[in-house]
């Protein structure tokens, strides 16, 4: 079954739930119910909320409608009549939807001698051919997205060819249950969202979460700064004037905070480009020393609908790992296949070893010539070719800017996330009037490129918790060792070893509390920590420790010495 056949099965799944919802509760509305990725939905507007018997009862006269084997009849209404059909049964939905419809006729779909639904289609002939499907989950939903209309009761679902199908998708939706960063993230003390106390979309480190982002931006400042790139720093508020001239006030205002200081107006940064070129045009540029490159940990603030923050992966405030290469046109390409490598290289020590790749294309609102458009979208798709890359086109898909690849990674389970991005810009060094003088001394406009690696760290950090199911490398884990002292005579010699590995630099801690041995080892798995380490009588004498390794069990006792030592690996090599 191809996509498209499967995009159908789960829509008309859809059809057949709306119809078993208005079979069981008539007075119930019914607005909209396309198939999304891997399943379907349908937004109901309902008083009371959808309960989880609800859900199981829907299923059973879906399946109770699906064994009538009833066929999807398609039909055509003039628009007036369609109105008054759809008005007469309290459709208020249905009825918004007709009158933005601009052709005279609108197509109607009725399954069997069943519910009667305003669709294009296409559908599967018979509701029989629906085989496997189950519903998952309710959760709310403005009617159009809008936050100012009406709040509906979206119950999601999902369907696939055969039951098998269905069951390895139910297995894997558990386990990515469980690997929920957003669940992860506060039961593992990394980080936090006080939506009511602070706002929402906004993130707050705890030590734990602290310390793994500092260990991700120290990797990737270093690794910049390998590859010839120069670290700046620029302010989170702009003059709004400023904005203007880049463009950013006409094309991405709608996404900007403004606000006013001493009568001026001014936006808090969502992009850290202007400021980049700010700092470029400080003094004049030869030819010679392009390509000029420039990092930032840059923290961007974004306007975004309350509706669709989630978690790490969509936020109001996040950092993003940015630089900006000022180049000469005939470097693009070399900058180009650089930055390729570069992603992979990072993507390797993160522990990812595929993703998919896509470029983007010019999209209707956008500004710069086509002359320059068409230059950089083959610079980008040549560089790609000439790596031998494997690539997907995104149609009109790109930024106001310019052409971009995006980079997608796949986690453990096979998800994808969007990290790394490379955007070709003509447009803004044109903007701001950037230069660089030429072997004849004349002025010429360099060519920009934006780039981000790990994309927002805040995405990266839960696609990194995700991958990890929280069990995070010894590299980037927030504590690597956990010391057991069996009695209290051995305190004394774990914090002798506790102080040691410290200043080798290894993040420890220890319980010395009067516990159980069986209580403490648990705590430290829980905790997700590497290593727990058990001194006992025969330790301290011996000097020596009782090591057990995550996912291994015990891996026996080692010298202190030894043990220093595998770690010294294998934080230096990064194994995961
Ligand atoms: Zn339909
Ligand atoms: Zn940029």
């Amino acid at each position: 079954m191809d996509e498209q056949q499967l995009n159908t099965l789960r829509h008309s799944c859809s059809h057949v739930m709306a119809q078993a919802v208005k079979e069981l509760w008539p007075e119930i509305k019914v607005a909209i119910g396309p198939s999304i990725e891997n399943g379907f939905y349908y937004d109901f507007d309902k008083k009371e909320p959808f309960m989880p018997e609800d859900l199981k009862a829907i299923e059973k006269r879906m399946r109770q409608i699906i064994e009538k084997k009833p066929e999807f009849k398609q039909s055509q209404m003039s628009k007036a009549d369609a109105i008054k059909f759809f008005q007469d049964k309290g459709e208020i939905y249905k009825v918004e939807l007709i009158q933005d419809i601009p052709d005279e006729k609108v197509s109607i779909y009725q399954t069997g001698e069943g519910f009667i639904d305003l669709c294009k289609g296409p559908h599967v002939k018979n509701a029989g051919e629906i085989k496997a499907f189950a519903l998952l989950s309710v959760a709310g939903a403005y009617w159009r997205g809008d936050e100012k209309k009406a709040m509906l009761q979206r119950i999601y679902g999902t369907c696939f060819p055969s039951q098998n199908e269905l069951k390895e998708h139910l297995k894997l939706l558990e386990e990515a249950q469980k690997r929920d960063h957003r669940k992860l993230g506060p039961q593992l003390d990394l980080f936090n969202f006080y939506q009511d106390e602070a706002g929402a979309g906004l993130i707050f480190y705890h030590p734990n979460g602290a310390m793994v982002r500092k260990l991700i931006e120290d990797y990737i400042k270093k690794e910049n700064l390998k590859r010839g790139y120069e670290l700046v720093m620029t302010p989170h508020m702009l003059k709004g004037k400023l904005w203007e001239t880049s463009g950013h006030a006409g094309y991405y205002r709608e996404n900007m905070y403004y606000f006013k200081v001493d009568n001026e107006e001014y936006a808090v940064k969502p992009m850290n480009c202007p400021g980049h070129i700010l700092i470029y045009k400080s003094r004049l540029h030869s030819y010679r020393e392009m390509p000029v490159r420039y990092f930032e940990l840059g923290t961007v603030y974004r306007q975004e609908k309350a509706g669709v923050l989630h978690g790490l992966l969509r936020v109001r405030g996040f950092t993003q790992d940015d630089a900006h290469i000022f180049c000469r046109e005939d470097q693009i390409r070399d900058e180009v296949k650089n930055t390729i490598d570069f992603v992979f290289d990072i993507m390797k020590d993160f522990g990812f070893d595929k993703s998919e790749i896509e470029l983007s294309t010019q999209p209707a609102k956008f500004i710069g010539s086509q002359k320059n458009w068409d230059t950089a979208t083959k610079a980008l798709e040549d560089s790609l070719k000439e790596k031998n890359i494997a690539y997907k086109i995104n149609p009109g898909d790109g930024a106001f800017y310019g052409p971009k690849i995006d980079v997608k990674l796949k986690d453990a389970l096979g998800r994808l996330w969007q990290c790394a991005t490379i955007q070709c810009d003509f447009a803004l060094p044109e903007r701001l009037q950037m230069v660089y003088v030429d072997d004849q001394g004349k002025e010429q406009r360099p060519i920009m490129i934006h780039r981000a690696i790990l994309g927002s760290v805040e995405r990266f950090f839960g696609t990194l918790v995700e991958h990890y199911a929280g069990a995070f490398p010894l590299w980037l884990a927030p504590t690597q060792v956990f010391l057991i002292p069996i009695r209290e005579q051995q305190i004394p010699y774990a914090q002798q070893i506790k102080e040691d590995l410290q200043a080798k630099g290894f993040r420890v801690i220890m319980n010395s509390r009067n516990e159980t041995l069986d209580k403490r080892i648990r705590e430290g798995s829980l905790k997700k920590i590497p290593y727990i380490v058990i001194l006992g009588e025969k330790e301290m004498t011996q000097h020596t420790v009782a090591v057990r390794k995550r996912g291994a069990g015990d891996v026996g006792v080692l010298s202190v010495e030894d043990f220093v030592k595998k770690l010294t690996e294998e934080q230096q090599q990064k194994i995961a």
